[in-house]
């Protein structure tokens, strides 16, 4: 059954957000922006993908966006069914970025030198495979441990990389994710970013092409994880149902952690 087109979170959807980006944006990817310095485009979108699970929706997506000639930046958890070396290496082919979607401290239940070793070996994994310059830490709402925290010890710098997709993102950025079915939802825990106030929300896919018709707002940084844009409506239920007791979990969580 295919899906209707009032439905939100569909790759119909996600086809109408990129046409809208591309009239009236540049694209750069997360390595562009931390290195650009003083030379970023006046009008920009950051697009981030983080792929915590199902890389062929990561493929789909990342096509989709070559249509456009939109380029994006995909960050790959190192698990079995997500690190797979030939989906990673054909979207890189297609002009993305690929960047390590770590979660070592949460892995390591908080010990830093297993930690940091586990991420060595884990960025060498990119390295043999791909060109890698940024990291984006994995949210793991339900740890005790903020996988970012391995900077307070140690430097990313020393590892060949530029930036990290959260602490390297400056205060200029308006920042959007689907986290949490809706456009910077009230119930994610983690993903943010730090030292920024500034939450601007769009409840649905419209309200966030139509901020982007306007051209008000001069960048967005858009954090999508491809997994959760569905072609088809089983998959789309099961999706939000799943969803929906994973938030509902959480707000359990908020409550406890305050
Ligand atoms: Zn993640």
């Amino acid at each position: 059954m295919l899906l209707s087109k009032n439905l939100d979170f569909t790759l119909y959807k996600f086809r109408q957000l990129c046409s809208a980006m591309e009239r009236k944006y540049n694209f750069i990817t997360m390595d562009e922006y931390v290195t650009a310095g003083d030379k970023l485009p006046k009008h920009f979108v950051l697009m981030r993908h983080d792929i915590d699970r199902s890389p062929k929706n990561a493929l789909e997506i990342a096509s989709i966006e070559e249509e456009f000639g939109i380029r994006a930046t995909y960050y790959f958890r190192v698990n079995k069914d997500t690190f797979v070396p030939e989906i990673i290496q054909d979207i890189e082919k297609m002009g993305h970025e690929i960047g390590y979607h770590y979660e070592t401290l949460s892995k390591t239940n908080g010990d830093i030198g297993k930690a940091i070793k586990l991420f060595e070996k884990d960025l060498n994994k990119f390295k043999n495979i791909c060109n890698i310059k940024t990291i984006c830490m994995h949210g793991a709402v339900l740890s005790r441990y903020d996988n970012r925290d391995l900077w307070k010890y140690y430097d990313f710098r020393n590892f060949g990389l530029v930036g990290e997709a959260y602490l390297s993102a400056g205060k200029n950025l308006n920042y959007f994710t689907d986290t949490g079915r809706g456009w910077n939802s009230k119930t994610n825990l983690r993903d943010f970013i730090p030292g920024s106030n500034k939450r601007i929300i769009a409840k649905t896919t419209d309200d966030l092409i139509k901020l982007i018709q306007n051209s008000e707002i001069t960048n967005f940084y858009i954090s999508l994880h491809p997994e959760r844009w569905k072609s088809n409506f089983v998959n789309w239920s099961l999706y939000w149902l799943q969803d929906f007791a994973f938030n509902s979990g959480k707000k359990v969580l908020t409550v406890v952690r305050k």
